[in-house]
């Protein structure tokens, strides 16, 4: 039997799909003959925990888990949580009543290996024999809802003794009652949860990065949770790599911003795999604490479409010291505007999932340097500007053009030419430029016109104000070229220059009446 998941693009799954149903009792070829005992869900917390258990297993497919690797990954966790650190971290990730992690401080002080263990244990048990229930589960949708009872007969606190509705403090973030929630199911009665979810939701502490503060406190828990699911695995393999070896959590290389270290993770990740691996890979980070007094709850949702993960695997490798040179501009102050300004350090990583253009950082108007290849450009601006190629092969061939002309110029004329395009800020300055490299186009005798009527209409005004491709982005992309060619005999030019700023301003003046 076929099931029908969100496990590749629509259009690759109408193009694959089978004209007719395949007969219900044969299993697809390579799977099991009896159900698997775990699945991706598409729920954050659930699937890293899938991860945590896949990854201790060294399996990469849920298929592939076996009970064995199940009871082996419950006692590691077991006698990992129980590791300094640990408990705090527990803490801010489940509420204070978590009665299967014991993670409430009065509950810790005499909790064993063997009681976590006891519990976990109890839950897998549950996991294989799901029973009945009236209710689906409302993450997988597979299995049905455990009933608080039923979960408090398995574990092994005093706690049991008080059944509760499947709630926020074993599943995070679920919100229960005046506690805030962030997922659909968020209810004061509790949840519809299978023991399946729940079992993996207290595995994803080990599949997950922990931002800290400078001075080393938990600063938020950062869950990457990519699709295609698998892409997860890569992913979070640190994480459950630090667990692993050396027993301790991920402090994400140290990292206080957690989307400078998912934007460092995908660039190094890029350099192991090719720039295909991420077709048609998105990532959505949460990032959040979950601590137990008022206040401290909340939580941040990245996304990183396909785009700008393409992006950043392309600029990393293909330019790893441009785009540091792209990247490396702070935020600002008049910056903390973006949405995402709280979760990164660099500007650029801010605009960039904010949807504003990030042209202006590819040049450095001040060194009149261009900071990358013109190639990087042109994959930046098709890719995630979404600027069709044709438009931009136009605009490099008037770039070319006007390099043509004004590299014939005497420094100093040279110099002011271009100054003219960077001070440009209103259309008619833009214009003016124009105009005048038509002009010394003809006093140096270079044969053909710059540009045709038409194309003079089409920069100026075929993109709209609006549009991430307005004038201004041509003017971006002109002066990129200029100083890409130009960038040498530019700067022994300024260094010359005493007086030509003011003169440049008095030649504004002028080309404002042209
Ligand atoms: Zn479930």
């Amino acid at each position: 039997m076929w099931i029908i998941g969100k496990v590749k693009p629509l259009d690759e799954f109408l193009k694959e799909q089978p004209q007719k149903d395949p007969p219900f009792d044969e299993p697809p070829e390579g799977s099991n003959e009896s159900t698997p005992l775990f699945h991706w869900t598409g729920h954050p917390f659930v699937d890293a925990g899938l991860v945590a258990l896949l990854l201790l297993s060294r399996k990469h497919n849920p298929e592939e888990l076996r009970e064995e690797d199940v009871e082996r990954a419950v006692e590691f966790a077991a006698e990992l949580y129980l590791k300094e650190g640990w408990g705090t971290l527990l803490a801010r990730i489940y509420r204070n009543n978590n009665p299967i992690l014991m993670v409430n401080p009065s509950m810790r002080k005499n909790t064993t290996k063997d009681k976590l263990e006891f519990s976990l244990k109890g839950l897998f048990k549950l996991v294989k024999n799901p029973g009945e229930s009236e209710e689906i589960c409302q993450i997988c949708g597979r299995y049905p809802a455990l009933s608080g009872m039923k979960l408090r007969s398995i574990i092994n606190t005093k706690e049991r003794e008080r059944p509760k509705e499947i709630t926020g403090d074993i599943f995070p973030l679920l919100g229960t009652g005046d506690m805030r929630n962030y997922f659909p199911h968020g209810n004061e009665m509790g949840a519809s949860i299978c023991a399946h979810c729940l079992l993996l939701a207290q595995l994803f502490p080990i599949a997950s990065y922990i931002i800290t503060t400078r001075k080393g406190k938990v600063g938020g828990i950062l869950v990457l949770h990519a699709y295609p699911y698998e892409k997860n695995l890569k992913l979070l393999e640190d994480a459950v790599g630090s667990a692993r070896k050396s027993y301790l959590y991920n402090n994400a290389k140290g990292m206080t911003w957690p989307v400078d270290f998912i934007f460092d993770k995908i660039a190094d990740l890029s350099k192991r795999v090719d720039l295909g691996y991420w077709n048609g890979v998105s990532i959505v980070a949460y990032y959040f604490l979950n601590g137990n007094r008022t206040g401290e709850q909340w939580i941040y949702t990245i996304r990183i479409p396909n785009p700008i993960i393409l992006f950043i695997a392309y600029a990393s490798t293909y330019d790893n010291s441009g785009w540091k040179r792209i990247s490396s501009k702070r935020l600002g102050k008049k910056s903390g505007l973006h949405e995402y300004s709280k979760l990164t350090s660099k500007e650029a990583y801010a605009k960039l999932l904010n949807g504003e253009s990030i042209l202006p950082y590819f040049i450095d108007k001040k060194n009149r340097l261009a900071n990358t290849k013109w190639s990087l450009l042109a994959f930046y601006c098709s890719e995630v500007l979404g600027l069709d190629k044709e438009a931009l092969e136009f605009i490099k061939g008037v770039a070319d053009k006007i390099v043509e002309t004004i590299e014939k110029l005497p420094d100093n004329k040279l110099s002011r030419r271009v100054r003219e395009l960077e001070r440009a800020e209103k259309l008619y300055q833009f214009e003016g430029f124009f105009i005048r490299v038509e002009r010394d186009r003809q006093e140096l005798g270079v044969p053909e016109a710059l540009m045709s009527f038409d194309d003079f209409a089409r920069i100026l005004t075929g993109y709209g104000e609006d549009l991430n491709v307005s004038w201004k982005t041509v003017k971006n992309l002109l002066l990129f070229r200029i100083y890409e060619k130009l960038h040498d005999r530019l700067m022994k030019a300024s260094s010359k220059e005493v007086e030509g700023a003011e003169e440049a301003d008095e030649e504004f003046e002028e080309g404002g009446e042209e």
